[in-house]
């Protein structure tokens, strides 16, 4: 027999108020936004994984709101009010995050961000710079200081560069250990009550007589509500939503003796990104060498983009020093417009919080907050 289930584990395991499916930031933080406003609410999270599979824990740890070029980008496709609100809500995320969790249980450190040029990339560069002071003030009010972004060229040599010749740093942008997010917050879920099963993936969600029933890999559950927080594999359950799911390819070095760069750095419109981690540098990026391969759910390597990090690493970011690579990994992301989360009832009964853009640090917290709030006001 496939499932020996008894009639006590049939009666006490297989039924919640409210079922989450998805063990990321947003799934965590749509559970504890539910447990926290209606204790009596009973919250189950069920997750594929043994750990959470998808990007929470694979992810860089920038705690970061955009660099220039980013935001120019954004701004062509949100407008500058739009602009404004998704700034507004990464930052907010941020710190609803570090006031949930604490600095420390984050490993929370402002060493700044940094977007770095080559002199080939002049013209893009002149833009940022010029835009910079576009920013400063779009901004003011939701980071309530001036001047975020500035001119720092005179630290491109401090860093150990090599052929870059413009930076412009932001010095709010900050660093995180997301595999210490991840586990506190596990830990403050589990304190206040939410349950959560693991290597349990689910497969299918009916909605019969105002209950949802839930078939998965150990058997069928029910509930009244459920949300999917399933990010980039939603398409899975619900294909028809406007998701597309993009694959970020990681490497680390070994540690480095004296290692010169420290903070948060973007590159190339912020297709890669690097910062120092334990004496070590962790690099990830490439997508845009072959968008339609990265286009993927599956996890996993690819020689080009393999060979772009490690090239970047020794032409550019460690000229000067030897390294060798420790581990690689990916992660999966979850990307469409507009930029901003989806968070909608899907059907009765069915809820989507998914497609943070790769931003789910800074937006994740306030993404679960926000389905959570909105599953909570339909009981
Ligand atoms: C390489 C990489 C670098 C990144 N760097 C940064 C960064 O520096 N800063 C930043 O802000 N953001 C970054 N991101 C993005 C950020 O990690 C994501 O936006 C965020 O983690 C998304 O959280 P989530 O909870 O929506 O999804 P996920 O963390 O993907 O969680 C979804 C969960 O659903 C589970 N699941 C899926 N299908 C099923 C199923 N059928 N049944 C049960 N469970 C299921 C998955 O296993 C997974 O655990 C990065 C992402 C990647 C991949």
């Amino acid at each position: 027999m496939l499932h020996n289930l008894s009639y006590w584990e049939k009666k006490n395991f297989f039924h919640a108020d409210v079922i989450i499916i998805g063990n990321g930031i947003v799934g965590l933080n749509a559970a504890i936004a539910i447990k926290s406003e209606n204790p009596k609410t009973s919250v189950l999270i069920l997750e594929r994984g043994f750990l959470p599979s998808g990007a929470s824990t694979k992810n860089a740890g920038f705690a970061c709101f955009g660099s220039v070029s980013e935001l120019i980008e954004q701004e062509k496709l949100s407008g500058t009010d739009g602009l404004h609100q998704l700034i507004s809500k990464r930052w907010k995320g941020l710190l609803k995050l570090r006031n949930l969790l604490g600095d420390k249980s984050i490993s929370f450190q402002n060493n700044g961000g940094f977007e770095l040029f080559k002199p080939q990339q002049s013209d893009l560069a002149n833009e940022c710079v010029a835009k910079m002071s576009h920013f400063n003030t779009l901004i003011e009010d939701i980071v309530l200081q001036k001047d975020t972004y500035s001119l720092t060229n005179s630290k491109i040599n401090s860093f150990g560069f090599k052929g870059i010749d413009v930076l412009i740093e932001n010095n709010l942008e900050a660093q995180i250990d997301p595999g210490l997010m991840m586990k506190s917050l596990l830990a403050k879920a589990m304190s206040i009550g939410v349950q959560i099963y693991t290597s349990c993936k689910v497969e299918e969600l009916l909605n019969e007589n105002n209950t949802v029933l839930i078939k998965t890999s150990q058997g069928d559950f029910s509930c009244k509500r459920a949300l999917l927080a399933t990010n980039a594999f939603v398409n899975e359950l619900l294909p028809d939503l406007a998701v597309v799911p993009g694959r970020g390819q990681v490497i680390i070095t070994k540690p480095i003796a004296n290692l010169k760069l420290k903070g948060a750095f973007h590159y190339d419109k912020g297709y890669y990104y690097f910062r120092n981690i334990d004496d070590r540098v962790l690099l990830g990026g490439g997508r845009n060498l072959d968008f339609k391969a990265e286009e993927t759910t599956d996890f996993g390597e690819t020689v080009v983009v393999q060979q772009a990090l490690v090239n970047l690493l020794k032409e550019t970011i460690l000229p000067e020093t030897p390294f060798e690579i420790e581990q690689k990994w990916s992660g999966i992301m979850a990307f469409g417009t507009p930029l901003a989360p989806l968070i909608e009832e899907v059907k009765p009964n069915i809820f989507c919080a998914v497609r943070c853009n790769g931003m789910g640090i800074a937006i994740g917290s306030q993404t679960g907050q926000e389905a959570g709030d909105m599953v909570a006001r339909s009981f």
